[in-house]
């Protein structure tokens, strides 16, 4: 097993991160007259912990990964960007991804001038491996996968993975922002078999946390401690550590069971309905659908102020609507306007 360290770029690994106060002195509460605060408390005076201790101690419990493993971004987002400044060299490493998947792989990439390779999915999506791997040279870095996939909605099989992540000789990431409604349980537990995997999780979507910006990425604990030296040393502001702590203790399973259910029977209805021509079976919290005239369909939910993604202008889509599960009275809302629509 390679080291993932020989990945890292040499300015990230010769970096002296920047100290802040609080990684200075760690003992007991007392008289804090060392970070230039203001001494009036309003609830928001002090700095964060930059190290979110007491979150991160939280989301092991919940994830069964060891806090040290933990990386906590202001959404994937973050994280994502991360991964390219840490491995690739700007115009000279390049970084290899699915097409269709998630956009924001693509923009990170042209904004640390990094070069993106993607390789096109099949008609059902399926990946063909010796396609993806085709395109991989020595100066690429990072392989981007996502499982389940957006905007396809379905999972890779862990066989294939698993070869990936043998074959690459560089970092994977494998983005599991949906791992949450799939069937399979993920990648978590391999991590420790898996140097070179980074797996990228989120509070956006089962845990309905989108509004407080909140991503993870998991990796060995050598990866996760370069991550922390790159970040912004105040990366998740004060409100939102306690904030995501306190919602993590409610838990999501009955609202992730009741998603599910409504996928399938989404899915259900909307086979029987003459607009739909095919429904790409989902791992998510959605659904692609493909239909003769999409743009049609969607102006008509928009009428009823229903909205979804239109999808059909990206490679790989065309004609596919992406509908995200809503609650049970939204989704008959929306299951209505399909069943009777006629085309104009
Ligand atoms: C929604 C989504 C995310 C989540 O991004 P955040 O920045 O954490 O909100 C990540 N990856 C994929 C594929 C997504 O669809």
């Amino acid at each position: 097993m390679k080291d993932p360290i020989r990945y890292v770029r040499p300015n990230i690994l010769s970096l002296t991160p920047y100290s802040t106060a609080r990684d200075e002195y760690k003992g007991p509460l007392g008289i804090f007259l060392d970070a230039n605060e203001s001494p009036y408390d309003n609830g928001y005076n002090r700095y964060p912990d930059p190290a979110q201790k007491s979150l991160k101690e939280r989301l092991s419990a919940i994830k069964g990964v060891a806090a040290d493993r933990i990386f906590i971004g202001n959404g994937s987002d973050e994280a994502i960007d991360l991964c390219f400044r840490i491995f690739c060299e700007p115009r000279i490493d390049n970084a290899v991804a699915i097409a269709p998947s998630y956009g924001m792989y693509r923009v990170a990439a042209a904004i640390n001038d990094v070069e993106m390779r993607e390789v096109q999915l099949e008609a059902d999506f399926s990946l063909d491996t010796e396609r993806l791997f085709s395109v991989v040279d020595r100066q690429t870095k990072l392989l981007w996968l996502c499982s389940p996939n957006n905007p396809s909605g379905q999972c890779f099989p862990h066989t294939q993975i698993e070869e990936i992540l043998r074959r690459f000789d560089g970092m994977v990431v494998l983005d599991e922002a949906y791992i949450d409604f799939a069937d399979e349980p993920g990648f978590l537990g391999e991590l420790d078999r898996r140097p070179n995997l980074i797996i990228l999780q989120t509070l956006s979507k089962a845990w309905g946390m989108a509004g407080l910006r909140l991503g993870l990425a998991f990796s060995s604990s050598k990866v996760i401690d370069i991550f922390s030296r790159v970040k912004y040393p105040y990366n998740i502001n004060v409100a939102t550590q306690q904030i995501v702590s306190k919602l993590l203790e409610e838990g999501v399973d009955d609202k992730v069971r009741e998603i599910r259910r409504e996928r399938q029977r989404i899915e259900r209805e909307l086979a029987a309905c003459p607009a739909i021509e095919q429904i790409f079976p989902s791992d998510a919290n959605f659904v692609l659908v493909r239909t003769a005239d999409p743009r049609d369909l969607y102006d008509q939910l928009i009428a009823a102020r229903i909205i979804v993604r239109d999808r059909s202008r990206i490679r790989g889509c065309e004609g596919c609507l992406r509908i995200t599960v809503g609650t049970p009275a939204e989704n008959d809302r929306m299951l209505e306007i399909v069943k009777n629509y006629r085309h104009a």
